[in-house]
Protein backbone atom coordinates (compact mmCIF):
# COMPACT_ATOMS: atom_id res chain seq x y z
CA UNK A 1 0.00 0.00 0.00
CA UNK A 2 0.85 2.94 -1.14
CA UNK A 3 0.21 6.35 1.18
CA UNK A 4 -0.08 9.69 -0.86
CA UNK A 5 -1.25 12.67 1.74
CA UNK A 6 -2.00 16.62 1.49
CA UNK A 7 -2.80 18.74 4.45
CA UNK A 8 -5.73 20.65 2.47
CA UNK A 9 -9.00 19.19 0.18
CA UNK A 10 -7.39 20.93 -2.44
CA UNK A 11 -4.00 19.13 -2.66
CA UNK A 12 -5.81 15.37 -3.01
CA UNK A 13 -8.60 16.60 -5.18
CA UNK A 14 -6.53 16.08 -8.61
CA UNK A 15 -5.15 12.80 -7.17
CA UNK A 16 -8.92 11.83 -6.43
CA UNK A 17 -9.99 12.40 -9.96
CA UNK A 18 -7.30 10.35 -11.31
CA UNK A 19 -7.48 6.99 -9.59
CA UNK A 20 -10.24 4.06 -9.64
CA UNK A 21 -12.78 3.20 -7.77
CA UNK A 22 -11.97 5.10 -4.37
CA UNK A 23 -13.69 3.71 -1.43
CA UNK A 24 -13.97 6.02 1.60
CA UNK A 25 -12.89 4.81 5.09
CA UNK A 26 -13.90 7.57 8.35
CA UNK A 27 -11.36 7.11 10.81
CA UNK A 28 -11.69 10.21 14.08
CA UNK A 29 -11.86 13.71 12.15
CA UNK A 30 -10.48 12.25 8.64
CA UNK A 31 -11.57 10.42 5.24
CA UNK A 32 -9.24 8.19 3.85
CA UNK A 33 -9.65 7.06 0.60
CA UNK A 34 -8.16 3.37 -0.51
CA UNK A 35 -8.37 3.18 -4.17
CA UNK A 36 -6.04 1.84 -7.12
CA UNK A 37 -3.91 3.88 -9.48
CA UNK A 38 -3.02 1.38 -12.67
CA UNK A 39 -0.98 -1.52 -10.67
CA UNK A 40 -0.91 0.22 -7.27
CA UNK A 41 -2.92 0.01 -4.33
CA UNK A 42 -3.05 3.43 -2.90
CA UNK A 43 -4.39 5.26 0.47
CA UNK A 44 -5.11 9.42 -0.23
CA UNK A 45 -5.98 11.75 2.48
CA UNK A 46 -5.52 14.96 3.21
CA UNK A 47 -4.66 15.57 7.30
CA UNK A 48 -6.08 19.15 7.50
CA UNK A 49 -3.63 21.85 7.99
CA UNK A 50 -0.43 21.72 10.78
CA UNK A 51 1.92 19.71 12.22
CA UNK A 52 -0.69 17.89 14.90
CA UNK A 53 -3.06 16.90 12.06
CA UNK A 54 -0.48 15.80 9.58
CA UNK A 55 1.04 13.22 12.37
CA UNK A 56 -1.51 11.65 13.22
CA UNK A 57 -3.20 11.18 9.58
CA UNK A 58 0.48 9.71 8.53
CA UNK A 59 0.00 7.37 11.71
CA UNK A 60 -3.60 6.13 10.59
CA UNK A 61 -1.83 5.55 7.48
CA UNK A 62 1.13 3.24 8.67
CA UNK A 63 -0.53 1.73 10.94
CA UNK A 64 -4.53 1.17 9.93
CA UNK A 65 -3.29 1.16 6.12
CA UNK A 66 -0.27 -0.27 6.29
CA UNK A 67 1.26 2.06 4.15
CA UNK A 68 5.00 0.68 3.07
CA UNK A 69 6.20 4.28 1.21
CA UNK A 70 4.53 7.81 2.06
CA UNK A 71 4.31 10.41 -0.49
CA UNK A 72 3.22 13.88 0.62
CA UNK A 73 1.83 16.68 -1.97
CA UNK A 74 1.24 19.88 -1.66
CA UNK A 75 1.90 23.72 -1.62
CA UNK A 76 4.64 25.73 0.69
CA UNK A 77 6.09 29.42 0.72
CA UNK A 78 9.31 29.83 -1.00
CA UNK A 79 12.37 31.21 1.05
CA UNK A 80 14.79 30.85 -1.59
CA UNK A 81 14.89 32.96 -4.64
CA UNK A 82 15.29 30.40 -6.79
CA UNK A 83 12.09 29.40 -6.44
CA UNK A 84 8.62 30.97 -8.08
CA UNK A 85 5.34 30.15 -8.12
CA UNK A 86 4.08 26.68 -10.07
CA UNK A 87 7.75 25.44 -9.06
CA UNK A 88 8.43 21.96 -7.70
CA UNK A 89 11.17 21.34 -4.59
CA UNK A 90 11.64 17.86 -3.54
CA UNK A 91 12.53 17.72 0.57
CA UNK A 92 15.96 16.18 1.09
CA UNK A 93 15.68 17.56 4.55
CA UNK A 94 13.00 18.56 6.61
CA UNK A 95 13.50 20.34 10.14
CA UNK A 96 10.48 21.69 12.64
CA UNK A 97 11.59 25.75 12.44
CA UNK A 98 9.49 26.07 15.92
CA UNK A 99 11.26 23.74 18.06
CA UNK A 100 13.19 25.58 20.45
CA UNK A 101 15.17 23.71 23.71
CA UNK A 102 18.11 25.92 23.29
CA UNK A 103 17.79 26.65 26.80
CA UNK A 104 18.92 23.15 27.39
CA UNK A 105 22.08 23.47 25.02
CA UNK A 106 20.36 21.21 22.60
CA UNK A 107 20.84 23.12 19.42
CA UNK A 108 17.76 24.67 17.49
CA UNK A 109 14.79 22.40 16.26
CA UNK A 110 16.48 19.47 18.19
CA UNK A 111 14.33 17.23 20.38
CA UNK A 112 15.68 14.40 22.28
CA UNK A 113 15.23 10.76 21.29
CA UNK A 114 13.88 12.48 18.04
CA UNK A 115 16.69 14.86 16.06
CA UNK A 116 16.41 17.52 14.16
CA UNK A 117 16.58 17.13 10.55
CA UNK A 118 14.74 14.45 8.58
CA UNK A 119 16.04 13.01 5.55
CA UNK A 120 13.95 12.10 2.76
CA UNK A 121 14.47 8.27 1.32
CA UNK A 122 16.85 8.65 -1.20
CA UNK A 123 15.60 6.21 -3.78
CA UNK A 124 12.45 7.79 -3.95
CA UNK A 125 14.32 11.31 -4.23
CA UNK A 126 16.41 9.41 -7.03
CA UNK A 127 13.08 8.11 -8.79
CA UNK A 128 11.53 12.29 -8.49
CA UNK A 129 14.84 13.02 -10.41
CA UNK A 130 14.19 10.43 -13.22
CA UNK A 131 10.65 11.57 -13.59
CA UNK A 132 11.63 15.31 -13.89
CA UNK A 133 14.16 14.35 -16.64
CA UNK A 134 11.52 12.35 -18.69
CA UNK A 135 8.52 15.31 -18.25
CA UNK A 136 11.71 18.00 -19.38
CA UNK A 137 10.98 19.56 -15.77
CA UNK A 138 13.82 20.84 -13.24
CA UNK A 139 13.11 19.59 -10.21
CA UNK A 140 15.18 21.50 -7.31
CA UNK A 141 15.75 19.59 -4.25
CA UNK A 142 16.34 21.16 -0.68
CA UNK A 143 15.64 21.72 2.62
CA UNK A 144 12.01 22.24 3.82
CA UNK A 145 11.31 24.04 7.02
CA UNK A 146 7.95 23.13 8.29
CA UNK A 147 5.84 25.12 11.45
CA UNK A 148 2.42 25.64 12.93
CA UNK A 149 2.61 29.16 11.54
CA UNK A 150 1.94 30.62 8.22
CA UNK A 151 5.03 32.76 7.19
CA UNK A 152 3.81 36.06 5.38
CA UNK A 153 6.67 38.23 7.02
CA UNK A 154 9.74 38.83 5.65
CA UNK A 155 12.05 39.35 8.63
CA UNK A 156 10.80 35.34 9.76
CA UNK A 157 11.40 34.24 6.39
CA UNK A 158 14.71 35.64 6.72
CA UNK A 159 15.34 33.82 9.66
CA UNK A 160 14.03 30.69 8.71
CA UNK A 161 16.04 30.52 5.83
CA UNK A 162 19.31 31.46 7.66
CA UNK A 163 19.00 29.55 10.66
CA UNK A 164 17.60 26.43 8.86
CA UNK A 165 19.00 26.56 5.85
CA UNK A 166 15.93 26.37 3.94
CA UNK A 167 14.53 26.60 0.67
CA UNK A 168 10.76 26.72 1.56
CA UNK A 169 8.38 26.92 4.38
CA UNK A 170 4.89 24.81 5.32
CA UNK A 171 3.35 23.60 7.82
CA UNK A 172 3.12 19.97 8.14
CA UNK A 173 6.40 18.25 5.96
CA UNK A 174 8.39 17.27 8.74
CA UNK A 175 6.26 16.07 11.56
CA UNK A 176 5.07 13.29 8.71
CA UNK A 177 8.82 12.97 8.12
CA UNK A 178 9.25 12.45 12.23
CA UNK A 179 6.74 9.82 12.21
CA UNK A 180 7.75 8.41 9.01
CA UNK A 181 11.31 8.06 10.41
CA UNK A 182 9.80 6.85 13.68
CA UNK A 183 8.38 3.57 12.04
CA UNK A 184 10.74 3.37 9.56
CA UNK A 185 8.65 4.03 6.44
CA UNK A 186 10.31 5.45 3.54
CA UNK A 187 9.20 8.83 2.64
CA UNK A 188 9.26 11.85 -0.08
CA UNK A 189 7.44 15.03 0.45
CA UNK A 190 7.12 17.30 -2.38
CA UNK A 191 5.85 20.70 -2.71
CA UNK A 192 5.03 23.30 -5.72
CA UNK A 193 5.31 26.55 -4.59
CA UNK A 194 2.15 29.11 -3.72
CA UNK A 195 3.83 31.99 -2.52
CA UNK A 196 6.78 33.96 -1.49
CA UNK A 197 6.06 33.58 2.25
CA UNK A 198 6.63 37.52 2.01
CA UNK A 199 3.89 40.35 2.62
CA UNK A 200 1.88 39.13 -0.50
CA UNK A 201 2.01 35.63 0.89
CA UNK A 202 -2.10 35.32 1.66
CA UNK A 203 -3.10 36.94 -1.54
CA UNK A 204 -0.14 34.55 -3.31
CA UNK A 205 -1.33 31.56 -1.78
CA UNK A 206 -5.08 31.66 -2.15
CA UNK A 207 -4.53 32.61 -5.84
CA UNK A 208 -2.29 29.80 -7.12
CA UNK A 209 -3.33 27.71 -4.60
CA UNK A 210 -5.23 24.96 -6.84
CA UNK A 211 -2.86 26.03 -9.96
CA UNK A 212 -0.15 24.81 -7.72
CA UNK A 213 -1.71 21.89 -5.79
CA UNK A 214 -2.23 20.38 -9.16
CA UNK A 215 1.29 20.81 -10.31
CA UNK A 216 2.40 18.87 -7.28
CA UNK A 217 -0.22 16.15 -7.11
CA UNK A 218 0.52 15.45 -11.13
CA UNK A 219 4.02 14.70 -10.09
CA UNK A 220 3.57 12.49 -7.50
CA UNK A 221 1.52 10.32 -9.90
CA UNK A 222 4.10 10.16 -12.36
CA UNK A 223 5.96 8.94 -9.55
CA UNK A 224 3.75 6.24 -8.39
CA UNK A 225 3.32 4.90 -11.97
CA UNK A 226 7.01 4.24 -11.90
CA UNK A 227 6.58 2.77 -8.35
CA UNK A 228 5.29 -0.26 -9.91
N1 LIG B 1 -6.38 28.87 3.50
C1 LIG B 1 -6.29 28.39 4.84
C2 LIG B 1 -4.95 28.56 5.48
C3 LIG B 1 -3.82 27.94 4.70
S1 LIG B 1 -2.40 27.66 5.66
C4 LIG B 1 -7.40 29.05 5.65
O1 LIG B 1 -7.51 30.25 5.66
O2 LIG B 1 -8.15 28.29 6.24
C5 LIG B 1 -1.19 27.32 4.41
C6 LIG B 1 -1.10 25.90 3.92
O3 LIG B 1 -0.25 25.86 2.78
C7 LIG B 1 -0.44 24.94 4.91
O4 LIG B 1 -0.98 23.64 4.76
C8 LIG B 1 1.06 25.00 4.56
O5 LIG B 1 1.66 23.71 4.57
C9 LIG B 1 1.11 25.58 3.14
N2 LIG B 1 1.82 26.86 2.98
C10 LIG B 1 1.84 27.54 1.81
N3 LIG B 1 2.50 28.70 1.95
C11 LIG B 1 2.93 28.78 3.23
C12 LIG B 1 3.65 29.78 3.98
N4 LIG B 1 4.03 30.92 3.43
N5 LIG B 1 3.91 29.52 5.29
C13 LIG B 1 3.50 28.37 5.86
N6 LIG B 1 2.80 27.41 5.20
C14 LIG B 1 2.51 27.60 3.90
Amino acid sequence: MIAIMGAMREEIEPLLEQVSAPKAHIIGPNTYYTARYGTQEVVIAYSRIGKVNAAVSATVMIERFKARTLLFSGVAGALSSDLKVGDLIAARQLVQHDVDLTSFGHPIAYLPETGDYFSADRTLLALAQEVAGSLNLTLKSGIVATGDQFIADEKKKRWIAETFKADAVEMEGASVAAVCAGFSVPFFVLRAISDAADMEANFSFETFLASSAKVSATFVLEMIKRLA
